[in-house]
C-alpha cells in the first residue's frame, strides 16, 4: 500500500480533501471502540490515523472544526442506561509514543508560566487498560457511579458498581466527594470469561478493556456482579476537600479511605528516573495480573495542576506514554489460502504457537499476495508477530538473518485451492480472485452471509450447518433454504426435533423481513447494510431496484456510481433473475416494510431485534418484566401480550404456562432467560 503523503508536503486543497474522510474513519472506529466495546482495528492503527489528523490540523488550523475528534472526548452514551451529567468534565488524555517525545512534552510544559519549579516533581503511574469510572459519595455513602460517556454526560452504572467488591460502599469518614479511577478486568478473569463464552458459542471479547466496558455497561447488574471487575482509583477533582496538596498524597489518602489504589506510583524529578520507571514497567508488564497500555505522568503538585488547566479535550498536567506494540518471534510452517464470499483468495500464515499479549497465537492473516510478497515471507522464515491492542495478530517483519540457506521465494498459487479454476486479479485489484461462480467455497460463504444477523438474520444457521447442508446436496442456492424439510434437517449431525423446528421457524420468519435485509444478503459487491437500507427506502421494492438503471441507482443520496454500476451489473445477470424468481416463489418478501426506518432504526441502529414480535411470559429472575420490555423496545422489538402466528419469539421465565404451550404448538422460537441474557450481553 502506498504511504500517504507527508503532512508537511500537503497543499491546502489536498488537506481539505483528506480531512473529511479521515475524521469520519476515526469517528467510526471511536464508535466501535467506545460505544460497542468492539473495535475493528488495533489501537496503533487508530493512534496513527488520529496523530495524522492532529498533524494536519496543526499545519492548517483553519481546518479545525468543533466536531473534529481532536476537539471532543471520544465516546457517547448508549440508549439503554440512564444518563448522568458530570459537574466536572471527565477528560481524555494526550499521548506520546516514545521517551523522547515525553521529554519534549515536559520541556514545552516547563516553559508554561504556570510551572513554578524548574525541575518539577512528577508522579508516575501505570496506565490501566480499562475504562474511566466516577464514584460519588454523600456523607460517606456511595450514591452514584458513572462512566465517562462523552465527557459531559456519562452512563449511570450505580447498581452495577455496588457489586464490584473493591469499591467501598461506605467510607470511614462522612465525606461528600467524587473520586475517579479505572474499572478493569483482571487478566485471569478475562481469560476465563472468554473461555466460557467460546464454549457457549458466544462471541469472545477482543481484549480486557472491551470486556470490562461490556461488563460494566450492563442493564442487568447481576451480569456485572459475575464478571469479577476491579478498580484502581487515581483522581479526586476537588482535592482540597481531602486536605492534600500533591497527587501522591491524594493516592495515599484514597488508600486510607479503603479504595483500591495501584501500589506502583513513584514521584520522580529527573529524566533518568522517568526512563528507569519506563524500562522497569515495560519489562514487568506481562507479569502484572492486570493489563496496562502505558505509563501516565502527572505534575505532582495539585495547585500547579489546576493552574495548568486543560484544553477542550485533555488536561495539560498529565500525559500518557503508550507502550510500543509487543512482539514475539516464531517460525512460519505453512501458508494457507482461503476463498471468501466474493471469491477473494486470502493467505494466512500458520506458525509455531506463541504467547502474545495474553493469548496463544499461531495464525496471522497475510491479507493479499502483494502484502506477502512485499514482506517476502517464506516457509521456514523466522518472523516477528505483534498484536497491538490485543486484537489482530500481524507479522511485523521477517528476520532475514535466520532464513534457512535453501529458502525459496514463496510461489503465489495460480489455481483456486477449492475448485481448481484459474485465479485472476480483477482490474488493478491487489486481491487474487476465483471468478468461478460455482466455486463451492464462495457459495457456502455467500449462504453464511445471507443468513447472518444484519442480512436475513436466520438464527441458528451458521457456517457448520451450511457446510453439512451443502455436503448433503440439500442446498445449492439461497432459495433452497426455504424448501428444507423437517426430515431433511433431522439427518444433520446432532440435530434433534427441537433444533430442526427452531431452524425451520427462523428460516420461515426470515421470509417476512423487510427487503433491505435481502438486498444486503444477496452479497452484491459494494452493497453493505447501509446502502441496502438506502436503496430499499428509495425504491420501495426489489422489483423497482431491478428495473432501475445504473444512473438512477447512483443518483440516490449517498449511493454514487460504484454502487450504481455494481447493482445494475448484478441484476443484469440471467442467473440472478432466475434466483430472484425462485425466492419469490418460496414466499420471500420483496418489499420495503417502511416502519423499520426512521425512528426505530435511528434508535436501534442495525439491531437484529428490529421489528421482531416478542412475548414475555413466566417469572424472570435476573431482571424485571419492565426492564426486559424496555430493553427490547429500545432495540426495535415489538413486545406484545399474547402469542399468535405472528409472534417471532417467546421469552419464557420460570413457571411459564399456557403461552409457552401455545408457542410450542405454533412452532415459535422459545428462549429461556439465560439465552436472553446472553443475547443482551452480546448486544453490548
Ligand atoms: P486513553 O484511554 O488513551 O487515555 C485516557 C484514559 O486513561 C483516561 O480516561 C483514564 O480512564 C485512563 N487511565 C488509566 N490509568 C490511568 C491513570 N493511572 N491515571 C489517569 N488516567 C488513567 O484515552 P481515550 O481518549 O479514552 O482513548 C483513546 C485511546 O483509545 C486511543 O489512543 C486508542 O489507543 C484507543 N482507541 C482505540 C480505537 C480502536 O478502534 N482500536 C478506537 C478509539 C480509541
Amino acid at each position: 500500500m502506498a504511504e500517504p503523503k507527508a503532512v508537511d508536503q500537503l497543499t491546502l486543497a489536498e488537506a481539505k480533501d483528506e480531512i473529511g474522510p479521515l475524521r469520519q474513519q476515526i469517528s467510526q472506529w471511536g464508535r466501535e471502540y467506545y460505544e460497542q466495546d468492539n473495535p475493528s482495528v488495533e489501537d496503533f492503527v487508530y493512534d496513527r490515523a488520529y496523530q495524522r489528523l492532529v498533524d494536519i490540523e496543526q499545519r492548517f488550523p483553519a481546518l479545525v472544526t468543533p466536531d473534529s475528534p481532536t476537539q471532543r472526548v471520544g465516546g457517547q452514551t448508549n440508549g439503554n442506561l440512564p444518563k448522568v451529567s458530570h459537574t466536572i468534565p471527565m477528560l481524555s488524555m494526550g499521548d506520546v509514543f516514545s521517551a523522547d517525545e515525553l521529554f519534549d512534552f515536559n520541556k514545552r510544559q516547563q516553559d508554561n508560566d504556570q510551572m513554578t519549579e524548574e525541575e518539577p516533581a512528577y508522579n508516575l503511574e501505570l496506565k490501566i487498560d480499562g475504562l474511566s469510572l466516577s464514584v460519588v459519595y454523600e456523607n460517606g455513602k456511595l450514591i452514584q457511579a458513572s462512566t465517562r460517556g462523552n465527557g459531559e454526560i456519562g452512563e449511570d452504572v450505580t447498581k452495577n458498581v455496588q457489586l464490584i467488591k473493591d469499591v467501598p460502599k461506605v467510607l470511614p469518614e462522612p465525606l461528600s466527594l467524587e473520586f475517579r479511577g479505572e474499572c478493569y478486568m483482571p487478566k485471569q478473569a478475562f481469560a476465563k470469561l472468554n473461555e466460557k463464552r467460546e464454549a457457549a458459542g458466544d462471541p469472545v471479547f477482543a481484549n480486557p478493556r472491551n470486556a470490562a466496558a461490556g461488563s460494566l455497561r450492563q442493564l442487568d447488574s447481576r451480569i456485572t456482579g459475575r464478571r469479577q471487575l476491579a478498580t484502581f482509583m487515581y483522581y479526586v477533582p476537588e482535592w482540597r476537600k481531602l486536605g492534600v496538596t500533591t497527587q501522591d498524597e491524594a493516592l495515599q489518602r484514597m488508600r486510607e479511605l479503603g479504595f483500591s489504589v495501584n501500589p506502583t506510583n513513584r514521584v520522580v524529578r529527573s529524566k533518568d528516573d522517568i526512563q528507569q520507571y519506563i524500562t522497569e514497567y515495560t519489562a514487568k508488564r506481562d507479569q502484572l495480573p492486570y493489563g496496562i497500555d502505558g505509563i501516565v505522568e502527572k505534575v505532582n503538585d495539585l495547585a500547579t495542576q489546576d493552574a495548568l488547566g486543560a484544553t477542550v479535550k485533555v488536561p495539560r498536567w498529565e500525559i500518557a506514554y503508550k507502550f510500543p506494540p509487543e512482539e514475539q518471534a516464531t517460525i512460519v510452517h505453512q501458508i494457507e489460502w482461503t476463498v471468501g464470499r466474493t471469491g477473494n483468495v486470502t493467505p494466512t500464515a500458520v506458525m509455531d504457537p506463541v504467547q502474545l499479549a495474553g493469548t496463544t497465537v499461531s495464525r496471522a492473516s497475510l491479507h493479499n499476495p502483494d502484502y506477502l510478497q512485499d514482506k517476502d515471507i517464506r516457509i521456514g522464515d523466522t518472523v516477528y508477530l505483534h498484536k497491538a491492542g490485543d486484537i489482530i495478530p500481524e507479522i511485523s517483519r521477517v528476520d532475514k538473518t535466520k532464513r534457512p540457506a535453501d529458502s525459496q521465494p514463496y510461489r503465489i498459487p495460480t489455481q483456486c485451492p477449492v475448485c481448481g479454476s484459474t485465479l485472476v486479479h480483477l482490474d488493478d485489484e491487489v486481491a487474487l480472485r476465483c471468478i468461478n461462480p460455482m466455486c463451492p467455497a464462495q457459495i457456502k460463504e455467500g449462504l453464511a452471509h445471507f443468513a447472518s444477523r444484519n442480512a436475513m438474520n436466520i438464527d441458528g444457521l451458521g457456517p457448520k450447518i451450511i457446510n453439512q447442508l451443502w455436503e448433503k446436496s440439500l442446498i445449492h442456492d439461497f432459495a433452497d433454504l426455504y424448501q428444507l424439510s423437517h426430515d431433511q434437517l433431522l439427518t444433520l449431525d446432532k440435530f434433534g426435533e427441537k433444533s430442526a423446528t427452531n431452524l425451520l421457524t427462523s428460516i420461515d420468519n426470515s421470509r417476512h423481513n423487510s427487503v433491505e435485509r435481502l438486498l444486503f444478503g444477496l452479497g452484491i459487491r459494494h452493497v453493505g447494510a447501509k446502502a441496502a437500507q438506502l436503496l430499499a427506502e428509495h425504491f420501495g421494492s426489489l422489483d423497482a431496484v431491478m428495473t432501475a438503471n445504473a444512473n438512477e441507482i447512483a443518483a440516490v443520496d449517498n449511493i454514487g456510481p460504484t454502487i450504481g454500476d455494481s447493482v445494475a451489473t448484478y441484476f443484469a445477470n440471467n442467473e440472478v433473475d432466475a434466483l430472484i424468481n425462485k425466492l419469490k416463489q418460496v414466499g420471500v418478501n420483496m418489499d420495503y416494510l417502511g416502519q423499520r426506518s426512521a425512528e426505530v432504526a435511528a434508535q436501534a441502529g442495525d439491531s437484529p431485534w428490529n421489528g421482531r414480535r416478542v412475548v414475555l411470559t413466566g417469572t424472570l429472575a435476573k431482571m424485571t418484566r419492565r426492564q426486559a420490555t424496555d430493553w427490547l423496545t429500545a432495540h426495535g422489538a415489538k413486545v406484545t401480550g399474547s402469542v399468535s402466528k405472528k409472534t417471532d419469539l417467546l421469552i419464557a421465565g420460570e413457571k411459564a404456562g399456557s403461552k409457552l404451550t401455545k408457542a410450542q404448538k405454533l412452532g415459535i422460537t422459545v428462549w429461556d432467560e439465560d439465552k436472553f441474557s446472553r443475547e443482551i450481553e452480546e448486544e453490548h
